[in-house]
């Protein structure tokens, strides 16, 4: 059985990697393209980095694994979870609550038990499983912080790196990554722990997620820089060399690389709350006054319903539906989904292996895009009514914050949807994000959880 390396770049898109591969600016990405199959695969909607990831590291949309945005309202709790749409959003939603939400509780509660872990199913059957910085990092063994004055260990794979507050064994590396990002020290710090678990050669599948390009990507735009590729190019290069080149990293190992969700360029930040100025706000009132909850950040956004709300999903859906910066609103009424978009309706649900429709399909041409708001809306984390925002615009986070003129994503949109998928040792490309888990466990001859919908091979 051979070793196997997953590779995730932030909200890299296919265009940039292929423009990359042909003016020479990621030779080492290139050297395994040219030793592997490239092509393009689908993400999950919302296409934000804690959904993605966690469909990456489960095999499940958010239907099944429970993560609903960068930012969503937990009814039980009564209050809204913020993963850090922005460090100003991070602080506004308290920053010690932000810190046990994105820390601890994104994967010791948000994420559902039905939902197995890449790194709990091969570890239940043996093998050695290694993650580096991913945020769905859910395991089977404890690891204690290394923070002075925090307690709380977390449930990871053996071999865990998590932004110098975990780690599995010390390497050496400073505690503080995760505050020094422009630097590029967050994939300097992922850079310290592949070479190290590279160098000494300690596991069967390693997990190794770059996050600087989104952060730079977000700044300048999808097609403003390459230096977001050039440099994830070069913590790629520091694991390969670690194995002695190309040559023997690849002798020694197959490789899948992606990335999470794509990007596209943005002009606008909207305030969204525009569409509700005679309703009460979770936030702007107190909560027992609130007659609906919005959560919005980047490309998407979701509306709750809470108790007291005199509109009915299908009202507040119109309403939005009006807005210029809305592309497709989607809501489930009775056993059917609804899509608007732009004064034209489909109504749709699964039936058999396909779909059951009604309205005008063009509503929903974007990849995917049933499927992916089907599972969206089967969330029980997420709003009754979820929004795709339209080209060039960007939803203001609860700070007000956004990232025009850069780049973002979240929408159903086929920039903001399409990743790159590259493969060495693998013979199918997986189609969809999804489909890494699966694949990642077939490899190793291990049946994947039974919510994947991904065939095995022919023999
Ligand atoms: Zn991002």
């Amino acid at each position: 059985m051979r070793k196997l390396v997953l590779i995730v770049i932030d909200g890299l898109t296919p265009t940039a990697l292929e423009r990359g591969i042909e003016s020479g600016t990621c030779p080492t990405i290139s050297q395994l393209a040219a030793a592997g199959q490239l092509g393009r695969a689908i993400s999950a909607f919302p296409s934000l980095t804690p959904v993605c990831l966690t469909s990456i590291a489960t095999g499940a949309l958010p239907g099944i694994h429970h993560i609903p945005h960068l930012v969503w309202f937990d009814r039980e709790q009564g209050r809204v979870v913020e993963y850090g749409s922005s460090f100003a959003a991070a602080r506004r939603s308290g920053a010690l609550r932000w810190w046990r939400d994105t820390i601890y509780a994104m994967n010791a509660e948000h994420l559902s038990p039905e939902a197995v872990t890449v790194f709990e199913a091969l570890e239940d059957e043996g093998l050695r499983a290694a993650g580096i910085n991913v945020t769905c990092y859910r395991g089977r063994q404890r690891h204690s912080p290394l923070v002075p004055g925090v307690a709380r260990p977390v449930l990871g794979p053996s071999r865990f790196f998590f932004y110098g507050l975990f780690e599995s064994c010390d390497t050496g590396t400073s505690s503080t990554a995760v505050f020094k990002r422009a630097s590029g020290s967050v994939d300097g710090y992922a850079e310290t722990a592949g070479r190290w678990l590279v160098t000494r050669d300690d596991f069967d599948f390693l997990f190794y997620y770059l996050s600087d390009n989104d952060y730079i990507s977000h700044a300048f735009g999808p097609e403003g820089t390459d230096e977001g590729l050039r440099r994830a190019d070069r913590s790629i290069a520091t694991i390969v060399e670690a194995a002695g080149g190309i040559d023997s990293f690849l002798e020694r190992y197959d490789v899948l690389l992606c990335s999470d969700h794509g990007q596209m360029p943005v002009r606008e930040g909207v305030r969204l709350e525009r569409c509700f100025d005679d309703l009460s706000l979770a936030g702007r009132h107190a909560l027992r006054r609130a007659q609906i909850a919005l959560t919005a950040s980047n490309r998407a956004a979701m509306v709750y319903r809470l108790a007291g709300c005199p509109l009915e999903s299908p009202e507040l859906a119109l309403r939005l539906e009006g807005d210029p910066s809305v592309e497709v609103v989607c809501y489930r009424d009775g056993a059917d989904a609804v899509a608007l978009r732009k004064g034209a309706e489909l109504r749709f649900a699964p039936a058999g292996k396909g779909w059951r429709t009604s309205g005008e399909e063009r509503v929903l041409d974007q990849p995917d895009a049933r499927e992916r708001l089907w599972s969206a809306l089967a969330n029980p984390n997420a709003g009754e009514i979820l929004i795709s925002a339209a080209p060039e615009v960007e939803f203001t986070d609860i700070a007000g914050r956004h990232h025009a003129v850069g780049g973002s994503h979240g929408s159903l949109e086929r920039g903001d949807s399409e990743v790159p998928m590259l493969a060495v040792g693998i013979e199918r490309l997986p189609a969809s994000i999804a489909e890494v888990a699966p694949t990642v466990l077939r490899h190793f001859g291990i049946e994947p959880p039974s919510y994947s919908t991904v065939p095995p091979l022919a023999v």
